[in-house]
């Protein structure tokens, strides 16, 4: 079967015709830019994944869903002559075959060697923690309730570790009516990019029903999310407006979004490119706070910068939470010979 490409889940936003204009609001213009913000360890290590790939390989290679949640990064990835597809069954057979940041389950796995793949797992390793963990409890006999969003890449792949034990939690009301077989054998685990506040209040109400429910050994909201959401949360307390760069699909970069009006952002967007800004956001707005989501990369957050100021938003002041230097070593296909270059504002 031909391979084809992923259709894009995100229509590109339609640009704004007219350059931003400079007008007068009570006070100073001011940008808050979050710090951290941007790529974080497990995507950085998926995006050169696919472009070691594609040096070591030659094009096509092919890559499973997204490779991260970034339209920008996915057509960047496809100049460079990556092919994106849903399901591995629209590979060539003996390809090379990259799965995405998110996770695979096992079946996918065995469906790519049953077809012959060469298979390259950039899972982010934070992903595959949970997988772990996941197949322990399961082994244990417990049932897990895995606190995530159906249907998203992450969640899939790591019910798909246990398929018979785990129950989805999709949010805090749901915590109020499922259904569980033993209540003294239950943990709860987690995709590793929601918001932390509203999850620890679906935890909080399993808890209120389940009082046995255990925690994860270790937390399962990564450190990338959480760094972002501490340093949104300081910028939103200060914005009138806050605009993060992100696609739709990214789940860390809407759960900016809604961080920001939970405190203090008198409003707050998502947008993929600077050119979707709209002048009427920064009505009367003197202060305006920047993040991005962990799959993002900088320079996106720089155009923005330039395009707000020409609106003549050009004093700029970093908020900075946390330091991050984490990196994460290639897959093993690729170790050999490879340098990771890292090094991009990546952390702990
Ligand atoms: Fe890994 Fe967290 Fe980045 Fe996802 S957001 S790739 S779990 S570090």
């Amino acid at each position: 079967m031909s391979a084809t490409a992923v259709s894009l889940p995100i229509p590109r936003v339609p640009v704004r015709r007219e350059p931003l204009v400079d007008r007068p609001v009570d006070g100073s213009k001011k940008v808050l830019l979050a710090a951290p913000r941007g790529y974080c360890a497990g995507v950085d290590r998926a995006v050169v994944t696919v472009e070691k790939a594609l040096e070591r390989y030659g094009s096509p290679v092919y890559v499973r869903k997204q490779i991260v949640h970034n339209i920008h990064v996915v057509r960047e990835l496809e100049d460079q002559g990556a092919i994106f597809v849903d399901e591995v069954d629209e590979v060539p057979e003996g390809a090379h075959v990259v799965f995405s940041a998110h996770g695979v389950s096992p079946a996918v796995v065995d469906a790519a060697a049953d077809r012959g793949l060469q298979a390259i797992d950039a899972t982010c390793p934070l992903v595959t923690k949970v997988h772990r963990e996941a197949k322990r409890f399961a082994r244990d006999d417990y049932q897990i309730l895995l606190v995530g969003h159906s249907g998203h890449e992450e969640v899939e792949g790591t019910a798909g570790e246990a398929p018979g034990n785990v129950t989805i939690v999709n949010n805090p009301d749901e915590a109020d009516t499922i259904e569980v077989d033993d209540p003294s054998k239950l943990v709860w685990l987690s995709q590793t990019t929601l918001s932390v506040d509203e999850t620890m209040e679906t935890v909080d109400r399993l808890r209120a029903r389940f009082p046995d429910l255990q925690n994860p050994p270790s937390d399962d909201i990564c450190y990338a999310t959480q760094n972002r959401q501490v340093a949104i949360k300081k910028v939103a307390a200060e914005a009138d407006l806050v605009i993060v760069v992100g696609s739709a699909n990214s789940s860390n970069s809407v759960r900016l979004v809604e961080v920001a009006l939970q405190h203090g952002a008198k409003a707050a967007y998502r947008i993929d490119y600077a050119d979707e800004v709209r002048q009427e956001w920064l009505d009367g707005v003197s202060t305006v706070g920047i993040t991005s989501g962990a799959s993002v990369p900088d320079v996106l957050v720089q155009e923005l910068m330039r395009e707000l100021a020409q609106a003549g938003y050009r004093d700029v002041e970093e908020v900075r939470t946390a330091e991050e230097d984490l990196m994460f070593s290639l897959p093993k296909e690729l170790r050999t010979g490879a340098h990771h270059r890292g090094g991009r504002g990546v952390a702990a």
